[in-house]
């Protein structure tokens, strides 16, 4: 299979999320068309997103909702739970914890960890901060996959060394400095200052509304 383009990856999840809504309506079949439009992008681009994964609906009579949301989550890897840890209970890890989406079926919160005698032991809804000191055990018994990493940025890249030998996957680094990590273990950044970078970009360049000057 073709590497698989990280923009494509990004749009079958708005697709997943436009088809959970979908079925959720009593949609029964769709089309590129639909999709596209809810999706904001073209018919075209929906049907390339797809063709890497294979052949989906039959020509001109579209998707079937159901079939269609069931072979994204399995191409999204979602029939499984994945286990979920949070390194870094400060303020970000402490809102993190209380993120009702944990309650759904993929993903499950099974751990925190914190470096600060104060933090470790509190509780935070199910779980309590344990030490970093026990990364690897817990990692082992808990099976954790992935990572939300909520630590200073000093500190983020000898996490990420941690997390990669304790046999952890997946990490989304919400530090904002780029850490370096080893093939197995895909690190995904989530930066609202990067964010709010490219939309100045864009905004600045929209044009003044002209001031009318009366003559
Ligand atoms: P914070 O200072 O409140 O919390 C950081 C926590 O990490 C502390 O509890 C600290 O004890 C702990 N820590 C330090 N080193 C550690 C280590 N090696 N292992 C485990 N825990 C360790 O900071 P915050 O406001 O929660 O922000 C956390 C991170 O998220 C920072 O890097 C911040 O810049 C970043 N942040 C990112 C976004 C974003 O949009 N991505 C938004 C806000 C904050």
């Amino acid at each position: 299979m073709p590497p698989i383009p990280a923009a494509t990856v990004g749009r079958l999840v708005t697709y997943l999320r436009v088809l959970t809504e979908m079925e959720q309506d009593g949609v029964r079949s769709t089309s590129s068309d639909d999709l596209g439009a809810v999706a904001h992008v073209s018919a075209f681009q929906v049907r390339k997103d797809l063709a890497y994964f294979g052949r989906f609906g039959t020509r001109g009579a579209g998707y079937t909702v159901s079939t269609l949301r069931r072979e994204l989550r399995r191409i999204l890897g979602l029939t499984r739970p994945w286990h979920v840890a949070i390194v870094g209970m400060g303020r970000l890890g402490q809102a993190l914890a209380d993120y009702p989406s944990f309650d759904r079926q993929e993903f499950r919160l099974v751990a925190a960890f914190d470096v600060d005698p104060t933090v470790i032991g509190r509780r935070f809804g199910s779980i309590q901060v344990e030490p970093l000191a026990v990364l690897d055990q817990v990692v082992r018994e808990r099976a954790i996959d992935l990572v939300f990493l909520t630590v200073p940025a000093s500190a983020a890249q000898s996490a990420v060394d941690a997390l990669g030998a304790a046999g952890v996957r997946g990490i989304l680094n919400f530090a904002p400095i780029v850490v370096s990590a080893p093939d197995q273990v895909r690190v995904e950044a989530v930066d609202l200052s990067a964010g709010l970078q490219r939309l100045t970009y864009y905004v600045q360049s929209v044009p003044e509304t002209p001031i009318e000057v009366a003559g």
